[in-house]
């Protein structure tokens, strides 16, 4: 053979026992991840998938399975700085159904019915049913009715006393309600709810850190904390779904009964729980929860049955780490591992620009996946993930898919450069090209575009449409969304040109309210400046600044063509509102908008729009007066200045238009020669207030 024969071979397959221990590595390190860490590397997809594959091949390999497999014991250990809680009653795992069909009913039922040696087909098993809450299992201990202990189940045998961080959920009693017995143990879960799971990455993400990857490890981390304060801001939750140790207690016949028993002690039991009889009950319950799946208001990966009477129970017993009376049967996962295709951007309603993962599709949280969301180019580069990269993505309810991390160890050598979110757009906006900027301290990027940007067209219509802003009666939401959508709609402008008969042809829209709308528009075009200032929606332009523009410059022209220094002049606006009064004029086509709305009729008159038809030469302008002028005294010249829209300062500085200087005048002058400021006399005053505005 030569060597390039050699290089042609497929690779081998390892040797089942290499394999074999190959598998327990990995599975040790993943579930040191997952229970010991609380932050796994890998989906649990991908974790039950290696599990499965190592069973099989110990079972097939009955001489390579050994005591310390991970398929033989339940894993987990205590974390340094816990006190260990040696359990009276092990917390064990449960076996795990992955047929997601309602076949894996069948065979949990057919299991059952063999070990209880059941062959007449009309008796049929009862079962209790529940959801698979996925969160972290603890167990309370009480004694005479007080929590005096809660532990976590650590490796079944020895968990972490968590007393402390327990105490802070409210939902669990501290005191049991009516007659307690001497010694009860509850299990149950402790779990966050996905709006809380939700809020708490809205918070951690505003605070610039790191977000959690789950609902799941959000609360596991929590209760593993040795501060109780930190976990007392983890809003978590929990269900009691079992028990443990019991003295002094008749332990109800069955396990439906338990938990009623649990309910009447005070405790949150799940109301989405059945007693059902056989396969087919079981299968329909796993039906109708998997319906009801995404409107949980917390996660589950599955339904868990337990064979109902605690006889039978006995009877079935337990394998090494689970009881024979009871299987989860899960659902398709809710986390899923995909690789990154592309990174794209996208424009928002109101143009924030948020990047979004393309993805080699995958079947996740039950519907295929092909786009997830990073949320910004912070969190992306956080995240540190980059096309190429194989990454782990959650679909859980209604909440869109996202990305919540990338699998580092699965990253090609190849795989592109950190996300650099300006970079990747060449400044310009994916939409409609206009530039992108980012305000100081916050996290999002937006587009400028504005009423330009067609991704923010109908949130700007409505804006300019609305009462305080333009007044276009009849122009609402539904209406909004047809023109735009139909494409009668582009720009602003087109609002101008809508006739009776293109709109009454639209859906919903007889001839009499078109021409309601057609005179609404028509009256809209006598404005103020004011409310046209306002109804172009720049950012941070509410109604009042909008009014101190207006009344600051006067006019349009002025106030596009306006510095940044002269911005700053206008009362409130500070530098984020002259930057984005500066951005926003400076792309060419806002400016073409305004020539086109004024093209069509849209008008005010030219003052400061609010109070007066009066011309206002200086509108915009600030001056200085210093000295004695030979008639004007000095508030008369003050409120002819202001009269005619400009500003009196007090002292001199480059921003200054004209020094007004009469007899005596001092240092002001000298300044304005030495920054070269125009100096005025009366006369020259009186001349520029007399100017005509165009
Ligand atoms: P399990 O979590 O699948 O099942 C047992 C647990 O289910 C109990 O401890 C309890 O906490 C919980 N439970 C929820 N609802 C219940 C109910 N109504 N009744 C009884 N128990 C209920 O078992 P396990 O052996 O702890 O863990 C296996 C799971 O952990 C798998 O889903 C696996 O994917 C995941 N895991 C993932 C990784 C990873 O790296 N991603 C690593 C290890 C384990």
């Amino acid at each position: 053979m030569n060597q390039t024969d050699l290089f042609d071979l497929p690779p081998a397959a390892p040797a089942p026992a290499e394999r074999i221990l190959n598998l327990r590595d990995l599975l040790n390190r993943y579930a040191h991840e997952y229970y010991v860490l609380d932050a796994p590397t890998v989906p649990d997809a991908e974790y039950d998938r290696l599990f499965k594959e190592l069973q099989a091949l110990e079972a097939a390999h009955p001489e390579c399975l050994t005591p310390d497999s991970p398929t033989q014991r339940v894993i987990g250990t205590v974390l340094d700085g816990f006190i260990p809680v040696r359990h009276v009653i092990p917390m064990l795992s449960i076996r795990t159904e992955t047929d997601t069909e309602a076949t894996g009913a069948v065979a949990f039922d057919n299991r059952v019915r063999r070990e209880l040696e059941i062959s007449d087909l009309l008796t049929e098993v009862e079962y209790a049913t529940e959801l698979k809450f996925d969160g972290l299992a603890i167990s309370l201990r009480y004694e005479a009715g007080v929590l005096v202990q809660a532990a976590t189940r650590g490796d079944g045998e020895t968990g972490e006393n968590v007393t402390h961080n327990i105490r802070t959920i409210g939902q669990i009693p501290l005191r049991l309600l009516g007659d307690a017995p001497p010694v009860l143990e509850v299990r149950g879960e402790v779990y966050m709810r996905r709006d809380d799971f939700e809020a708490l990455n809205e918070r951690q993400r505003n605070l610039h850190e790191k977000t959690f990857v789950n609902p799941r490890n959000a609360a596991a981390g929590a209760v593993r904390q040795l501060d109780s304060r930190i976990a007392a801001q983890r809003p978590l939750s929990f269900f009691a779904y079992g028990m443990g140790d019991a003295e002094g207690w008749t332990i109800p016949d069955t396990h439906s009964g338990l938990l009623d028993a649990l309910s009447a002690f005070g405790f949150p039991v799940c109301n989405h729980r059945d007693v059902v009889l056989g396969a087919q009950g079981l299968a329909a319950f796993h039906q109708k929860i998997g319906a009801l799946r995404d409107q949980l208001p917390y996660d589950i990966d599955g339904v868990v049955y337990k064979v109902n009477s605690r006889q039978l129970q006995a009877r079935l017993g337990f394998v090494s780490r689970e009881p024979r009376w009871a299987v989860a049967h899960k659902y398709p996962a809710q986390e899923q591992m995909t690789t990154v295709l592309d990174i794209d951007v996208q424009v928002g309603r109101t143009g924030k620009l948020t990047p979004v993962a393309k993805l080699a599709p995958v079947f996740v949280g039950g519907v295929t996946v092909s786009n997830a969301t990073l949320h910004n180019e912070e969190e992306t580069q956080r995240k540190d993930v980059r096309v190429g990269d194989t990454v782990i993505v959650r679909r859980a309810g209604d909440v869109i898919p996202e990305v919540v991390s990338v699998v580092l160890e699965k990253r090609p050598q190849n795989t592109g450069p950190v996300f650099d979110l300006r970079k990747h757009l060449n400044n310009a906006c994916p939409v409609c090209g206009s530039d992108i900027a980012r305000e100081e301290g916050e996290v999002d990027w937006r587009c400028t575009g504005g009423l330009f940007c067609s991704a923010q067209r109908k949130q700007a219509l409505l804006h300019f449409a609305q009462r305080r802003a333009m007044d276009i009666e009849g122009l609402g939401d539904k209406l909004v969304e047809q023109l735009v959508d139909e494409g009668i709609i582009r720009v602003l402008p087109d609002i101008y040109k809508l006739g009776i008969l293109k709109l009454s042809a639209l859906e919903r829209m007889g001839e009499k309210s078109a021409r309601n709308l057609v005179d609404a528009i028509e009256k809209s075009k006598h404005t103020t400046l004011p409310r046209f200032l306002f109804s172009l929606g720049i950012r941070h332009i509410g109604e009042a600044t909008a009014k101190d523009l207006a009344k600051h410059f006067g006019n349009i022209d002025r106030l596009m063509d306006a510095s940044e220094e002269e911005l700053l002049q206008v009362n409130d606006v500070g530098p984020v509102v002259a930057q984005s009064i500066r951005t926003f004029f400076a792309q060419p086509h806002n400016r073409e908008v305004v020539e086109q709305l004024r093209a069509a009729g849209v008008s005010w008159p030219e003052s400061d729009g609010i109070d007066s038809d009066a011309p206002k030469p200086l509108a915009g302008m600030t001056l200085v007066l210093t000295g004695t002028l030979p008639t004007l005294g000095r508030d008369d010249a003050k409120a002819l200045i202001e009269a005619a829209g400009g500003k009196v300062s007090g002292s001199v500085s480059k921003k200054t238009h004209y020094v007004v200087a009469g007899e005596a005048a001092g240092s002001k002058l000298d300044k304005a020669n030495e920054l070269g400021v125009t100096v005025l006399d009366e006369a020259g005053l009186l001349a520029l207030l007399a100017q005509e505005t165009d």
